[in-house]
């Protein structure tokens, strides 16, 4: 600790650093117990169907849910499990609960999934990704896995053979946040994804900012063309929808449609719209004349 008052400053930013580093340590610590005790748990964000309006399926989001810090965000713990190398464990424990709570919704109703580039090292995640579907009868047809660009090519062959692996069980795979990161044309060649999704920072200010607006409409283009369906995330407004409508985005997501659930609010939506396996009834446009 700094005697001279000259120092205080910097006596101040050393005891802020070392409440941070407690702070990461005891979150590390307590990481290690937390997805055994499975208070790392699945939310539920809804995805919507642009042109019909229609609930598509959902995006699973880890929350930890500490029992003394209260909910902490994937921003924090996912960066920690990923530099620990718990990222694994944590990731097929958020599967086992999505798939297992997902079973006995509307079999038209999907799962998209988030993977962490450092997964793409362990040769085995395909094998292990299709060991969950299995155990859990989730089937790999209403599976989507959404990889980032970041660091997506560290091991190119790598990951190209892991999404092989996933896509000959029918799993469908997009890439994410597109146009962030380490944007690059280039990475949609080199994986076959069946999905773009653009960025919220680029959405949310698409109805302000002419620039936004110009890169949306020219991610829906090159989507169009390269027979990439695109979905948009962080959708606020009524407005914004309206926009990426008119744009001809497919899927959207964002707090306008609702925030993330948890299992139990999930399964309390579906009930209410007669989402439930077994539970609905034939939609309009379904019967056949
Ligand atoms: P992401 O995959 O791009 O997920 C979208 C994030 O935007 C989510 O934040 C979601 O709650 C948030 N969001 C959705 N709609 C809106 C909106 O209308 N407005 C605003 N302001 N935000 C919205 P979240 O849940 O905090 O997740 C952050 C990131 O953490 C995710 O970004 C994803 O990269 C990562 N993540 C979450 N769960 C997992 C997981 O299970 N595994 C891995 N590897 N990463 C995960
Ligand atoms: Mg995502
Ligand atoms: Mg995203
Ligand atoms: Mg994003």
């Amino acid at each position: 600790a700094a005697k001279k008052s000259g120092r205080n400053r910097f006596a101040c930013f050393d005891h802020s650093m070392e409440r941070e580093l407690q702070t990461r340590n005891d979150l590390e610590n307590g990481l290690r117990h937390a997805i055994p005790n499975h208070e790392i748990v699945p939310y539920f964000e809804q995805q919507i169907d642009l042109a019909s309006e229609r609930l598509h399926g959902f995006e699973v989001l880890a929350r930890w849910e500490h029992p003394q810090r209260g909910t902490i965000s994937p921003e924090i713990f996912i960066p920690i499990a990923e530099e620990t190398g718990m990222i694994g464990d944590l990731s097929l424990s958020i599967m086992k609960q999505a798939f297992s709570a997902a079973r006995d919704w509307d079999p038209s109703l999907s799962l998209s999934v988030n993977i962490s580039p450092w997964q793409l090292r362990d040769a085995w995640l395909a094998q292990k990704i299709i060991k969950v579907l299995a155990e859990t009868g989730f089937p790999p047809t209403r599976l989507e896995v959404e990889i980032t660009e970041s660091s997506l090519f560290e091991n190119l062959a790598l990951a190209q053979s892991i999404v092989g692996s996933l896509k000959n069980q029918g799993v469908r795979i997009a890439l994410d946040d597109f146009g962030t990161g380490y944007s690059s044309l280039a990475h949609l060649r080199a994986l076959p994804f069946d999905r773009i999704k653009i960025d919220k920072s680029f959405v949310q200010s698409i109805n302000e900012s002419a620039d936004s607006a110009a890169i949306v409409n020219a991610i829906a283009r090159l989507g169009e063309s390269l027979n990439l369906p695109v979905t948009a995330e962080g959708i606020e407004t009524a407005a914004i929808a309206e926009r990426l409508r008119a744009i001809g985005c497919a899927k959207a997501q964002g707090w306008y449609y609702g925030k993330p659930l948890s299992v139990t609010a999930a399964r309390r939506l579906l009930a209410e719209r007669r989402l439930l396996r077994g539970q609905s009834t034939p939609r309009e446009s379904d019967v056949q004349s």
